[in-house]
């Protein structure tokens, strides 16, 4: 099947640099469809959960936002922060996620939108780690390039 290099790149390390055959991903102009030999575009990126197919099977990618290029044979997602399921610490999701819906729970004195978009990037985390589990984790596997 025909591939694309897919790089998700953050400030911190290179998430992921692998050939794989479709990636879907939420852009500010909506959810996008990238095959190989796209035609090229450039794009902000929302946060959201990354879908990838590779010949090894299915993967899942937290991205925070950032921007998205697309060439014919490479996409390369420039993210403020980025985790394949293997790079994410379930217990740090999870304390995040109650930290955020305490204060929301609270009335006063809370920046409503801070909290709600931690507890969205929690649950974000914890999906990939749970839709990787489900489908093998291809690119978790330890084929994921981290420096
Ligand atoms: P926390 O409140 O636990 O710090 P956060 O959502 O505020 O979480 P971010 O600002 O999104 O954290 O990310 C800061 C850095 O920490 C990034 O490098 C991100 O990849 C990493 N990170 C955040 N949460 C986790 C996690 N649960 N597992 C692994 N890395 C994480």
């Amino acid at each position: 099947m025909s591939s694309v290099l897919l790089e998700v790149v953050t400030p911190e390390r290179l998430v992921v640099s692998e050939q794989v055959n479709f990636i879907t991903v939420l852009t500010g102009g909506g959810e996008l469809g990238i095959l190989p030999r796209h035609a090229p575009l450039a794009a902000t990126v929302k946060p959201c959960i990354v879908k990838v197919k590779t010949d090894a099977g299915e993967d899942f990618i937290n991205v925070n936002g950032g921007f998205l290029e697309v060439l014919p044979e490479k996409v390369t997602i420039l993210a403020d922060a980025a985790e394949l399921a293997s790079m994410i610490d379930v217990d740090r999701a999870r304390a995040a996620k109650e930290r955020a819906e305490k204060r929301l729970a609270q009335k006063e004195g809370v920046d409503i939108a801070r909290a709600e978009a931690a507890l969205q990037r929690a649950l974000r985390r914890l999906e990939v780690v749970e839709l990787s589990n489900k489908a093998g984790g291809a690119l978790s596997s330890g084929k994921a390039s981290e420096q």
